[in-house]
């Protein structure tokens, strides 16, 4: 590990400002950057901690939908007692997620940016254009079965890992922040996360110094909350393939899917079909994908998960 400065943050307009400077990074649960660190693969300079900002409530909003602080950590908005009552597929996701330990130390905001896992990433002895930028992808023509069957390109073809990320981008979150001016943004969790073009290694929207403050979710939409993990072993495995999704008496509904693309992919348009079945739903979220001999499983395993899903929420409403 590099040598760094350290400081905590006193404000969160004072953490933001000090994140703009070359070489800063924010830190709270450190769960995925210390490994990084470690690894050499983040090198940051200066370290900002913002565990000190109070960014730790769930509280109501004015329009009924609720507000996460950045900080809460995932094990306490998994266990809060509206989140499982109103937004399950929150909850379900994050215990989906990590280990026990990791998920009383990970926070929200830590969770949401979260680094791919593709295990190339972490060789630094090969070309990796996330990793650093320019210098060639180990996973096209390597080994490639975790990897993304939509919306990669020639430069990276890596999964987003979040759990929590894929139930967010089905329940409409918005991810609120504070930049270094001063001024805050709301962003709809569906323009956070970028696709990896030309540029891998830059994952979201997020700018330099721009905090995570919290996300916040619009009023609860009812139904059945599910969260279908495939992955290779029963806990502490990032997911081959997931589906998120809510399923209304009628058969409609929202479907979110993790561990095909470098973010929650989730098209509209194709939830229309869900009362006709996982076929027809498959086929339209599906559409445009990209496979190799290693991850072309995926497009089957969508299908047959997104069955499951349905046949499960079909028996919870008769
Ligand atoms: Fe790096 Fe992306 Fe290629 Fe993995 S898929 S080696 S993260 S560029």
């Amino acid at each position: 590990m590099r040598a760094f400065t350290y400081e905590r943050a006193q404000s969160i307009a004072g953490a933001a400002l000090a994140g703009c400077r070359p070489g800063a990074k924010f830190i709270a649960g450190g769960t995925n950057l210390l490994d990084l660190m470690k690894l050499d693969i983040e090198t940051p300079t200066h370290l900002i901690d913002v565990n000190g900002l109070g960014l730790d409530r769930i509280e109501p909003t004015p329009d009924g939908g609720l507000h996460i602080g950045a900080l809460v950590r995932n094990a306490d908005l998994a266990s809060d007692t509206r989140v499982r009552r109103d937004y399950a597929l929150l909850s379900r996701a994050l215990l989906a997620g990590a280990s026990g330990q990791l998920r009383n130390k990970a926070t929200t905001a830590g969770n949401l940016l979260q680094r791919t896992r593709c295990p190339y990433f972490y060789d630094t002895n090969l070309p990796c254009n996330k990793r650093q930028p320019g210098s060639g992808c180990a996973a096209i023509g390597g080994f490639s079965r975790s990897h993304a069957v939509l919306g990669a390109s020639d430069a990276c073809i890596a999964t987003h890992p979040s759990d929590m990320a894929v139930a967010m981008r089905a329940l409409d979150a918005t991810v609120v922040t504070m930049r270094a001016d001063g001024a805050g943004r709301r962003i709809p969790i569906a323009d956070f996360y970028t696709l990896p073009g030309n540029t891998p290694q830059r994952e979201t929207v997020i700018e330099p110094g721009e905090l995570i403050t919290g996300v916040t979710l619009p009023k609860p939409v009812g139904g059945i909350h599910i969260y279908q993990k495939v992955r290779d072993r029963a806990s502490y495995a990032f997911a081959l393939v997931s589906v998120g999704a809510i399923v209304q008496a009628d058969g409609t509904g929202r479907i979110a899917l993790g561990g095909v693309a470098a973010k929650p992919w989730r098209i509209e348009a194709a939830e229309a079909a869900m009362p006709l079945g996982a076929q027809a739903v498959t086929a339209l979220l599906m559409a445009g994908a990209s496979t190799t001999p290693d991850n072309a499983y995926k497009i089957t395993l969508v299908e047959r998960t997104i069955k499951a899903v349905l046949d499960q929420a079909r028996k919870e409403t008769a």
